[in-house]
């Protein structure tokens, strides 16, 4: 079987070409533009066979992120496994935005501490808390996770990348002091509805990341409502959701008291991050 044979079993499984091509250059520690230099080369049984299984989970559905064991986030190379949530590149949204106020909110806020607090609340892999670390090494990042199976694959991203971030087990806030306060909190939470037929075909990533079950924004509101004793005044809170979920999110911190609450848009122009600041 030469590669171009192997590359022709994979479509015929309706696999894209170019996670075929990836997994096959993954298996021979190669990149793309050798298998298309190298195409009738022939494929040791070794590597055909692991290439096969490989393309079999690619085709019952594992995100392409777990049978490479590793997924690219805002620069940074996370390993990932059915422990966390594959990062999406929505998600960098909300690193772009807090990095903003990192550098930019003016007089008394964000830019003006010499080391702003921050926490990653539903870290999973640890992408959001490790991306802020990485470009604002000044930031003192803590994050927290439910999962104890996440927070050791969190864990093990900081230190292969020699990032410096606190890790703490529970729900949201109550894995905190009560009197631990931030200047910025950020959240990627669960917020896929609990009927959502799009849970389906996310079935293999873990469902303690993608829905608190019923009209999904439960754990958001958790996040909302026992955000104030844990924020510095002029701290900002920042909450990834759904593509519909923008007014129900705005309204939920209007309601608590947050001021100065927008939207910002993924790269596919769908509202996917709404935050405010806590007054002072
Ligand atoms: N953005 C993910 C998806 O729709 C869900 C992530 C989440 O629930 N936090 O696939």
């Amino acid at each position: 079987m030469t590669l171009a044979d192997a590359l022709a079993r994979a479509a015929a499984q309706r696999l894209d070409r170019l996670d075929a091509q990836l997994l096959l250059g993954h298996v021979l520690g190669r990149p793309r533009s050798w298998l298309i230099a190298h195409d009738s080369d022939a494929l040791p049984p070794d590597a055909a066979r692991a290439y096969a299984a490989l393309c079999d989970r690619r085709a019952a559905g594992e995100p392409f992120a777990y049978l490479v064991g590793e997924r690219e986030f805002h620069g940074l190379a996370l390993q990932v496994g059915p422990a966390v949530l594959v990062p999406r590149p929505d998600t960098e949204t909300l690193v772009d935005w807090a990095l903003t106020l990192l550098a930019t909110e003016p007089a008394g806020g964000l830019a003006d501490r010499s080391s702003p607090q921050v926490v990653d609340l539903g870290t999973g892999s640890g992408a959001i808390a490790l991306a802020v670390k990485h470009r604002c090494p000044g930031a003192e990042v803590c994050a927290v996770d439910l999962s104890e199976a996440a927070l050791a694959v969190a864990q093990a991203n900081a230190t292969r990348l020699g990032l410096v971030v606190e890790f703490r087990a529970g729900s949201w806030w109550q894995a905190l002091p009560g009197d631990r306060r931030f200047d910025l909190v950020l959240s990627n939470p669960p917020y896929i509805a609990g009927e959502d037929p799009h849970l389906a075909a996310l079935r293999h990533e873990p469902t303690l990341a993608l829905t608190p079950g019923g009209d999904g924004l439960d754990a958001i509101r958790a996040i909302v409502a026992g955000a104030p004793p844990h924020l510095h005044a002029g701290a900002w809170l920042l909450l990834e959701h759904g593509w519909d979920q923008a007014d129900a999110v705005a309204a939920l911190l209007q309601q608590a008291g947050f001021e100065a609450v927008a939207t910002h848009r993924d790269l596919a122009g769908r509202p996917r991050c709404t935050g405010g600041r806590w007054p002072g």
